[in-house]
């Protein structure tokens, strides 16, 4: 299954990925980005990469 790599240095809490795949990514109180998943489920994998793609520095990678 698919893991996601946050580059919490390059996040910058503007909440793209959040608002694309909210089943997967979460800005808490403080606007520091968790992930909802350990591993990405085959039926969230399109989502996981779309908030990835719209990440406009490039904090998340989605690994296979
Ligand atoms: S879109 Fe990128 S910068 Fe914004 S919260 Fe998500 S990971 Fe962080």
């Amino acid at each position: 299954m698919s893991r996601i790599e946050l580059d919490r240095d390059r996040c910058e809490g503007h909440g793209l990925c959040e608002e694309i795949a909210p089943e997967i990514y979460r800005l808490d109180d403080d606007a520091e980005l968790e992930l909802l998943v350990d591993e990405v489920p085959p039926e969230l994998l399109a989502k996981a990469e779309a908030g990835a793609r719209v990440c406009p520095v490039a904090a998340l990678r989605v690994l296979s």
